[in-house]
């Protein structure tokens, strides 16, 4: 299905996160799906579009570097909602060369072996898997961070030269952490157990790999914890990892 301005002007209409997912999978079934790492977003839209009473596709970026609690959780909500969330792994081969030539840790070293390595484990794998759809429904929120504050609700993306463009959407960009919190307590959405760690003030705002992820401090920006070692040398590191990165044509 094309992705005509006419079309979005029928989904931007429509407020109710729910009804527009609904909207979304009726008419692009199995060329939309959720991208969810384990965070609440993911977890509430998951429960939203499970709701609908359709068969949404979900998807996640399995590093083979998650914490035993992400795997734990998939294996909860999958329980829960009678789904089976799409593990989208790494090219071995890649993987591999990766490794040999520059160490498991390479991620240590300097920001563009953090990016070669995520390269490899996230943004390729997820590039693969877009190629599969025409919709990606996303967790980002606008509060997230500096960077994800311009985030937008509908955003078309180009895939490249003879692609057919890519319709990115953030059904909760304009939700609260309360909003949040409040939508899983009510309706019994399974919860990320880290998400609910907090040791004397500190606690996790996002969820990533096991050893790039910490929790942050109470005045800390929301994203400080990823690849902390780089705090030290930029404080205004960029800490996203290039998911996010398709280049914007529309909306
Ligand atoms: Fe590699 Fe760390 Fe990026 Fe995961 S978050 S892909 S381990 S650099």
């Amino acid at each position: 299905m094309d992705i005509t301005p006419q079309l979005l002007t029928t989904l931007e209409k429509i407020s109710d996160p729910k009804d527009l997912l609904k909207e979304i999978f009726s008419r692009f079934g199995n060329r939309a799906a959720i991208g969810t790492s384990g965070q609440l977003t993911g977890s509430v839209l998951i429960d939203m579009a499970c709701q609908t009473g359709l068969k949404p596709r979900i998807f996640t970026l399995d590093t083979l570097r998650l914490f035993p609690e992400t795997y734990e959780l998939f294996s909860e909500v999958e329980k829960k909602y009678g789904i089976q969330i799409e593990k989208v792994h790494p090219d071995p081969t890649k993987l591999s060369e990766m490794i040999r030539e520059h160490g498991e840790y390479l991620f240590f070293d300097s920001k563009e072996k953090q990016e070669l390595c995520c390269n490899i484990r996230k943004v390729e794998p997820n590039e693969k898997m877009l190629e599969t759809l025409d919709v990606w429904i996303t967790g980002l929120r606008a509060d997230q961070s500096r960077a994800r504050a311009s985030t937008a609700k509908f955003e078309i993306q180009s895939r490249g030269e003879n692609k057919p463009p890519l319709l990115k959407v953030a059904p909760l960009v304009d939700w609260t952490e309360k909003q949040l919190r409040n939508y899983a307590t009510q309706h019994q959405v399974p919860v990320h157990p880290l998400l609910n760690w907090n040791h004397e003030g500190w606690y996790y705002e996002s969820l990533g790999c096991i050893l790039c992820t910490t929790p942050i401090g109470p005045n800390e920006a929301r994203r400080a914890g990823r690849w902390r070692w780089f705090n030290a040398l930029d404080p205004n590191a960029n800490k996203e990892c290039g998911l996010h990165g398709l280049k914007k044509i529309g909306r």
